[in-house]
């Protein structure tokens, strides 16, 4: 999946083996991966810092929004990219929806979703996400999606079922959808901005060199476009991006990053650290200090970019409510 996930970047919270080692080794299929080396000479090593220790997953409100979310047979992308935020989000009562299925149609080496032929849209999951929202109490409901390349819209009317279904069952609800590039279409882009969702985000992922290596079926000017598009067709619906770090960009590539990003009027960024599902995802370059966020939050900020979350363990959905507050509501 893309971005777009995304919460791209995902790791099991406890070292040791990841949830994607765990299944490859159990034998479940997963496309394999090109063999990726290391940019660097200098790998990291294997102990992870303690800023990236995140909650264990558990608890009764943990349970129960699992239980909500079996019962009406929904994906997350929280569990099917294995976020590292999971047991923080989850005790919440927090989730972020992957509509769509859960199998992308396309294969990015840093994602822990499956890639493949994935399966007919389902009708009437934009109303079963809706009742999730509603059973859980959310107010502020982040939905994405796998890459759907091969559906002739991109799955774009999918997700204005779903931000229509939302506002209608809850109708003080705000709407974050995290959508994939719909290969350049510019109509299937209206078609969601046109259901009229709080926040519009597209994650460009990483810095424009490293495309080829990180997301090779995409292209950085053609969601640079993309944001540019949000902001200048739909200027009320602020155009949100994030990326993740430590795969072997420099800090000025980053900068340069949120210098574009900027210029195409986009308001709010993420930034978070990458983490490698597994051992046969794109390696880690290197853990990226608490100290090189905050520069990178202050460098977006004093570009005049409105908000910018930026920390080891940040993804463009997690406190997605707390990211959005003052831009969402600006009148
Ligand atoms: S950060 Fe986002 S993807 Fe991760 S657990 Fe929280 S809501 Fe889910």
């Amino acid at each position: 999946m893309e971005p777009t996930g995304v919460p791209s970047t995902s790791s099991d919270p406890v070292e040791g083996r990841s949830d994607s080692d765990r299944r490859n080794q159990a034998g479940e299929k997963r496309k394999p991966l090109r063999q990726y080396q290391p940019l660097t000479l200098t790998p990291p090593g294997p102990r992870r810092p303690d800023w990236l220790r995140a909650r264990i997953p558990s608890g009764k409100e943990y349970q129960e929004t699992k239980a909500i979310l079996r019962t009406l047979d929904l994906h997350t992308v929280c569990e099917s990219a294995n976020c590292p935020n999971i047991g923080d989000c989850f005790s919440r009562h927090t989730a972020t929806f992957l509509i769509l299925g859960n199998v992308c149609t396309r294969a990015c080496p840093f994602c822990d979703i499956r890639s493949g032929k994935p399966l007919p849209v389902d009708p009437d999951e934009p109303a079963r996400v809706a009742d999730a929202a509603r059973r859980l109490g959310l107010h502020y409901i982040v939905v994405t999606s796998v890459n759907r390349d091969e559906l002739s819209d991109g799955g774009s009317e999918h997700f204005a079922q779903t931000i229509r279904a939302i506002h209608e069952a809850i109708p003080s609800a705000k709407v974050e959808v995290l959508i994939p590039d719909f290969l350049g279409d510019e109509a299937a882009l209206r078609t969601v901005l046109e259901a009229r969702p709080e926040v519009l985000n597209h994650n460009l992922e990483t810095v424009k060199r490293l495309y080829k290596r990180v997301r090779p079926a995409g292209k950085y000017d053609r969601s640079l476009e993309l944001l540019h598009r949000v902001a200048s067709h739909s200027p009320a619906i602020p155009a949100k991006s994030g990326i993740m770090v430590g795969i072997g960009e420099t800090v000025e590539e980053v900068e340069e990053l949120l210098r574009d990003v900027h210029a195409q009027g986009v308001s709010m960024v993420t930034l978070g650290q990458y983490l490698p599902p597994s051992k046969s995802h794109l390696p880690l370059e290197r853990y990226v200090t608490p100290d090189e966020f905050a520069h990178y939050r202050e460098y977006g900020l004093a570009l005049g970019i409105r908000q910018v979350a930026s920390g080891p363990l940040v993804r463009s959905s997690y406190h997605a409510e707390e990211q959005a507050g003052e831009t969402v509501f600006i009148p």
